[in-house]
Parts: C-alpha cells; structure tokens; sequence
C-alpha cells in the first residue's frame, strides 16, 4: 500500500477534510464533511480514486455539514461514525444545543469501534476512541498517519466546555491512545496544520504539564 493524503479546508471554520488513498489500488477514503463538500469532490475526481466510505471523527456540524453533498455526488457510501453519535447522522439530529442545525439523515451508517480495524476497499484504520471534545469522538490511525479529529491539534487540544463535553476524558484518552504512539507518526488534525506526536508530547502546553 502506497499511501498519499490530501486535504482541504473550508473558509468558515477552517475544518479539514481529508483524502486518503491508497495509491496502488485508487481506492479512497473521506475523512469528515466539511462545508464546502465541492472541493473535496473535485479533489477525488482530479486524483481519480475510488471513494470507498466517508468516515467521521465526531459530528460537529462542521464535519458532517458536506454529508449530503458527498453522498449525492458520490455515490451512497457507508458513512462511519462511533455509536455514541450514531443519532447525529442518523436521525439529522444535532450534537450540540448550542448549535441546533439539522441535517438530512443518512441511511448507510456504519460504526466506528474502538481498538477495532475499519476496512474500506484496501485500507484499514485502527479506530481509537478518544472522546472528551464530544462523547463519540474517535482517532483513525494508519500507516504513520493518524487523523486526530477535534481531539488533539498542533499545540492545542478540542473545546471541552460544552454540556457534552468532558475535560478529563479528553486529555486522558490523548495520553492513553495518541502520546502511545510512534514519535515519528503524522498527525493530521480537524483544524490547523500537520504535526507529529513526537512534536506534541515536547510542545504541547496543554499535555506537557
Ligand atoms: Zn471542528
């Protein structure tokens, strides 16, 4: 497997998203939904990959907001997401009070199991749950590479002062399953640049007191 990721960013929230492919088969897989699906469509029709599923990190209307668009110009995929947040994608239902935006619901749920492998053409992921941001919040890691989610930035970590949220779980489950891993591993987050776990363990002001 020759792995190759690309992202683009939306202008409103400055959210990721991701394509990761497998360079040797084209098959691909989308991580999370920001708002302006477009370029993430375009992207995959210029790289001529195979969109095999669209998974989530959490369901912040910002990651899922492109859902829709995706699936429409995609093709239906299974859409992945942790059973604590199924309902979000589900049902349209939203995951914040703070933020009540409904979105159509999706028919072809997939779910996102902790210390689980998630398969999609030749790709897997190793689903770590790393929640405290949101309840479901999970880390896909493959190959070097793991897509952190609002879980852990470049010198930051996720909000976690909404009713759902939890500041322990957080910083907890970033040691537990991310500081874990290999120094050398890519970290692409759900805003901002690129890092690496090694960079985060020495720097990070949130994780390093
Ligand atoms: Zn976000």
């Amino acid at each position: 497997m020759k792995l190759r990721v690309e992202s683009t960013a939306d202008a409103q929230f400055g959210t990721n998203s991701y394509l990761v492919e497998d360079e040797d088969t084209k098959d691909a897989v989308i991580i999370d939904a920001n708002l302006e699906p477009e370029s993430m469509v375009a992207l995959a029709r210029r790289r001529g990959v195979t969109v095999c599923a669209i998974l989530l990190t959490h369901t912040d209307v910002d990651h899922v907001a492109g859902l829709n668009t995706l699936l429409r110009e995609l093709g239906p995929l299974p859409v992945a997401v942790h059973d604590t947040e199924r309902h979000v994608v589900a049902e349209g239902k939203p995951l914040r009070r703070q933020w009540p935006v409904q979105t159509p619901p999706v028919e072809t749920v997939a779910a996102l199991e902790h210390q689980k492998t998630f398969r999609a053409g030749s790709l897997e992921f190793d689903v770590l749950h790393t929640p405290g941001h949101s309840p479901g919040g999970v880390s896909l890691k493959i190959d070097g590479h793991v897509f952190t989610g609002d879980a852990l930035f470049a010198g930051s970590i996720g909000r976690s002062d909404f009713h759902n949220s939890d500041g322990r779980a957080l910083v907890d489950g970033i040691r537990a399953q991310l500081l874990t891993l290999p120094d050398e591993t890519i970290v692409h987050a759900g805003h901002g640049p690129e890092t690496t776990i090694g960079r985060e363990k020495r720097t990070n002001p949130f994780l390093t007191r």
